[in-house]
This record gives C-alpha cells, sequence and structure tokens, in this order.
C-alpha cells in the first residue's frame, strides 16, 4: 500500500563515504527497540535509524508495537489511514503483507499500530502461543521468499506482553538510553528480563547494542552518566552520541523522519553516523551469517 508520494532529500554529502558493503540479499536481522522506560528516544531512533539504512541502500521495515503507534505519526500514516495494523497481524487475521505500507522513504515500510493494541493481551490470552503471535506472522512472512535486510520493532514503555512478543521474534535488542540520572537503574531492569528471555522463550536474543540519546556536552550529568554506562557495558555502547537537537523533536509533528526535515540538522547527522556504526557492527555477525548458510546448502546438495 503507498499512502503518499514524497522525493527524498537526503543529499549524497550526508552519507559517509567509507560506508561498508554487505551482500544485498541476505536473511534479515530483527532487531527490537526497548527500554521500559518512557522518553528515551526509542520511536525517534526507530524511524531515524530505519531512514538513515534505507537512505545507504538496504532494505528495511519498521514494525510499531505500540498502542501510541508514535512511529507510525512519526512517518506520516494518521490514524484514519491504518485500515490493518500489527494489532491485526498479532492476531493471525492477516497476513504481514496485507499490512504493510510504503513510507515517504524509498526502501523503508510500514507495520503502523494503533490502540487497538492495548486489547491484543485480552483478545489472546487463551493462546497458547501468545508469546510468539508476532514471531509466527514474520517468519511466515520471511518464509514466503519476501525480503528486507533489517526490521526494527518499535516498543511500548514497558516490559509487558507486547515488548516480550517483540522480544522473541527478535534476534537481537537495541537499547536506546537517555543521558539522565536514573538510566543505569532502568537498565538493570531490562537487562534481567532480557536474561529471562534468554533463559526460557527465546535463547539466542542478545543486546546489539546501547545508544546514548539525548546528550548534551555542556552538561555534567550527561557526561557522568556516559562514563558510567561505557564503564559498566564497554563497546556493547555506541561511539555515536545523540545529540539534544530539536529539529529531531520537531519532525514527528510534520510526519516526516527529521533526515528528511532536516537533512543537515545535528540529530540528522548523529542518525546517519549510527547507521554506519550499525552497518559496520553487525558486518562480523552477518559474514558469520552467510558463512554458515553456505556450508548447509553445500551439505544439502552433497547428501
Ligand atoms: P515512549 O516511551 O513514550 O514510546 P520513546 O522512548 O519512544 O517514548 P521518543 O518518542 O522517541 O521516546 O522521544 C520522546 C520525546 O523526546 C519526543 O517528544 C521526541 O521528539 C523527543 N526527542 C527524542 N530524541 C530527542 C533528541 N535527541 N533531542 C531532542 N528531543 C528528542
Ligand atoms: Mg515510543
Amino acid at each position: 500500500m503507498v499512502y503518499e508520494d514524497g522525493d527524498f532529500a537526503l543529499s549524497e554529502t550526508t552519507i559517509p563515504q567509507s560506508m561498508p558493503s554487505l551482500p544485498a540479499q541476505r536473511k534479515p536481522r530483527l532487531l527490537t527497540v526497548a527500554n521500559q522506560k518512557g522518553g528515551v528516544g526509542k520511536t525517534t531512533t526507530a524511524i531515524n535509524l530505519a531512514t538513515a539504512l534505507a537512505a545507504i541502500g538496504e532494505s528495511v521495515l519498521l514494525v510499531d508495537l505500540d498502542p501510541q503507534g508514535n512511529a507510525s505519526t512519526g512517518l506520516g500514516l494518521d490514524p484514519e489511514a491504518r485500515t490493518l495494523t500489527s494489532f491485526d497481524l498479532m492476531l493471525g487475521e492477516v497476513l504481514a503483507k496485507d499490512v504493510i505500507y510504503q513510507t515517504l522513504v524509498p526502501g523503508l515500510d510500514l507495520i503502523p499500530a494503533s490502540m487497538d493494541l492495548l486489547g491484543v493481551e485480552v483478545e489472546l490470552a487463551d493462546n497458547a502461543r501468545r508469546l510468539y503471535a508476532l514471531k509466527d506472522a514474520l517468519t511466515a512472512h520471511f518464509d514466503t521468499g519476501e525480503h528486507y535486510n533489517y526490521v526494527f520493532i518499535d516498543c511500548p514503555p514497558s516490559l509487558n506482553m507486547l515488548t516480550l512478543n517483540a522480544m522473541v521474534a527478535a534476534q537481537s535488542i537495541f537499547v536506546p538510553l537517555q543521558c539522565e540520572f536514573f538510566a543505569l537503574e532502568g537498565l538493570s531492569q531490562l537487562v534481567a528480563t532480557i536474561e529471562q528471555v534468554q533463559n526460557t522463550l527465546n535463547p539466542k536474543l542478545d543486546i546489539q547494542g546501547i545508544l546514548l540519546t539525548m546528550h548534551d556536552p555542556r552538561n555534567n550529568l550527561s557526561t557522568q552518566v556516559e562514563e558510567d554506562v561505557r564503564g559498566h557495558f564497554g563497546d556493547l555502547v555506541y561511539k555515536t552520541l545523540i545529540p539534544r537537537n530539536v529539529r529531531l523533536s520537531e519532525a514527528p509533528s510534520h510526519g516526516k523522519p527529521a533526515l528528511l526535515y532536516d537533512h543537515k540538522c545535528a540529530g540528522s547527522i548523529a542518525y546517519m553516523k549510527l547507521a554506519s556504526e550499525l552497518v559496520r557492527r553487525e558486518m562480523p555477525i552477518l559474514s558469520a551469517k552467510s558463512a554458515r548458510q553456505e556450508n548447509q546448502n553445500n551439505g544439502t546438495n552433497q547428501s
């Protein structure tokens, strides 16, 4: 479904020249953007990181799994236009291909959310596979040969059944962390939940990275939080910092990613840098996966 045409205003100069390349056709990486703390930059990151990856030629799907539907609004899809949503998908009533909308950004598709999601827990209460509802739907989609390089799932600010579904469906968790006083305390609760999911529902789940958001170098607290988080989590923390930047907060009210609203602002540039760092971080993981796949194929061919 296409809901609007638009021109894509990213200039070539925004894209880092030294971007590494990966095979175009490969199995999707499913990353869940989660932090139970509200307002830390999950949706802003999901929208702008997904956009930045699409801008460098990756095919990306963003799944809005938050009843607030902020990712859907921020990508310009009004509530009235969301005829089918992630709620219908989780109920198993539609195929993923029927809830995928094209966005203004070439290469970035969206499965939108609506308030209906608030009822999903009740609707699926008697379903033994309720925690696998999203995984089952997405797996069925990719089994048909449909292709994305990256799938991002934007979670609500809660460790509820929706977030658990997202953790079960994903391979890795991407954690935005606001540079503020209680940042680390919230993180330990999130890490405990991820460990519980690893021990029960999704043994391969890991943390892809931690991203410091709304960073202000003039603020001592920001610098202190950065030091603490890097001290605890080392290389897991992205080198790229997302600055506090008013253009990032203005963009959603125009229904556009910041990268389309103002591709030269500090926030847009930071998300482009982040995409580049993410791709570099993904390289060894994806190369190992391709090698495993090739070995399996060779084994199958020989038998
Ligand atoms: P929720 O938990 O409610 O889903 P969230 O974690 O998804 O929130 P966002 O919606 O991305 O957080 O951001 C919260 C608010 O902060 C929004 O108004 C957003 O526009 C603003 N914001 C996010 N990142 C930045 C930034 N780097 N600089 C300035 N404002 C920002
Ligand atoms: Mg959000």
